[in-house]
């Protein structure tokens, strides 16, 4: 076996480049292993805040983002009533931006290995022995002190070993994304937003402009659930869409992704146990009510490298240092939980409160992307709040 490495990390999306890129800053010897072929697709909107940077601690070059930025976004109520509002996120495909972020990491001296699965582990006192294994290769054991698992929500080997409880029989969700060409009446730089049980118990559906690998522009119509079949939910909105927009295209591409954990599990949020940390969707971070998932993610692989460090320098436990650096997300998450809108029964209830609270929740955007500036990255609010 070779020389021991300080963090491994399975995953190399959004919260495993994370890890990988602050552990080595931090001068720990990383792995970070990717199971598919980079740069690789990933069922994503690819939206986030302008804080996101700060997240991330680098400014994103503009050949990372698609052409159309969002200016705007516009939510549709069931009934064909809509609000308008200014709205500036970053827009991008997760093929390109997490190829970048893989690069990052190895900049910074993470190793990094594609098509290399992440296969078993075996906890030692002081040590963790885990099997990967490359692909056409044979299997082969190496040793961290610490694993994490940044597998996303539709893998999780290291929770699922842990934590069996916390997986269903089948996938209690998901998302679904088409790409579409051709004409339509949309407005390229607007979030569209459609709130509506029969499209997202979850959420609400979407439409945004994305740019794919040939350089031009799509419309990106999908649409995520916790509970229901997605592909009739995503079928039903399509023809809402076409009708509505007056969509002249094809759909181009499909990405669909479905949830291994139990999404309604009160203990959906857990950052692990030991030596094993749970990072980004792996940890149940990602949040149906905000509607997003990778300020969460990139923040917590952040603060897994950052409690490593801190436990070295200290002598205290990493799950300590890393559960305090996570409070305001995991507190933040787990409150989130309680206010799903699947807890609404009908759509006039769910127009009832998403307008009661549209007043405060545009307030309390403004107030607090403000604050975000001055706070240190562990006091963060992540939005919207
Ligand atoms: C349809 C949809 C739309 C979304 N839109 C947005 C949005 O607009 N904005 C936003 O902020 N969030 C959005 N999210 C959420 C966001 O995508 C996730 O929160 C984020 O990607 C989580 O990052 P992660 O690193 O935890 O997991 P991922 O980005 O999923 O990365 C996990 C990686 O692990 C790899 N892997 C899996 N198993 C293994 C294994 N055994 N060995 C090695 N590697 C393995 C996978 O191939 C993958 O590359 C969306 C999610 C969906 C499904």
């Amino acid at each position: 076996m070779m020389e021991p490495y300080d963090v491994f990390v399975a995953g190399g999306g959004m919260s495993g480049s994370a890890v990988a890129r602050f552990a080595a800053q931090g001068g720990l010897k990383a792995l970070f292993i990717e199971k598919c072929k980079t740069p690789r697709t990933k069922p994503c909107s690819g939206i986030q805040f302008p804080y996101f940077e700060k997240i991330l601690g680098v400014k994103i070059p503009p050949d990372r983002l698609c052409t159309k930025q969002i200016t705007k976004t516009k939510m549709y109520y069931h009934d064909g009533t809509s609000f308008g509002a200014p709205f500036k996120a970053f827009n991008y495909m997760r093929k390109t931006f997490d190829n970048w972020l893989n690069v990052l990491a190895q900049e910074a001296g993470a190793e990094f290995r594609d098509e290399c699965e992440f296969v078993d582990f075996e906890e030692t006192p002081d040590d963790v022995v885990v099997t990967i294994q490359s692909k056409g290769k044979e299997p082969e054991k190496i040793k961290a002190r610490y694993a994490v698992d940044a597998t996303g929500l539709s893998a999780l080997p290291l929770r699922r070993k842990l934590r069996p409880q916390d997986f269903g029989e089948k996938a209690s969700g998901g998302g679904i994304n088409y790409y579409v060409d051709g004409e339509a009446d949309i407005d390229p730089e607007t979030l569209y937003q459609f709130w509506d049980l029969k499209f997202s118990d979850a959420m609400f559906a979407w439409i945004y402009t994305k740019t794919l690998d040939d350089g031009k522009d799509y419309w990106c119509i999908g649409t995520g659930c916790v509970g229901g079949d997605i592909r009739e939910r995503q079928e039903l909105f399509y023809d809402f869409v076409k009708k509505k927009f007056n969509v002249q295209g094809n759909i181009v591409e499909t990405e669909e992704f479905l949830t291994a954990i139990d999404m309604k599990s009160s203990e959906r949020v857990w950052l692990g146990q030991g030596r094993i940390l749970m990072v980004g969707d792996a940890a149940g971070l990602l949040d149906g009510v905000r509607g997003v998932g990778q300020d969460a993610a990139a923040l917590s692989g952040r603060f897994a490298a950052t409690a490593i460090l801190e436990s070295d320098r200290k002598g205290t436990t990493v799950l300590e240092e890393y559960a305090k650096l996570a409070r305001t997300i995991t507190t933040q998450t787990k409150k989130n939980q309680e206010r799903e809108i699947d807890q609404f029964e009908t759509n006039e209830e769910l127009k009832r409160y998403l307008k009661s609270s549209l007043f405060t929740t545009g307030i309390k955007m403004i107030y607090q992307s403000f604050l975000n500036k001055f706070r240190p990255i562990e006091k963060l609010r992540l939005l919207p709040p």
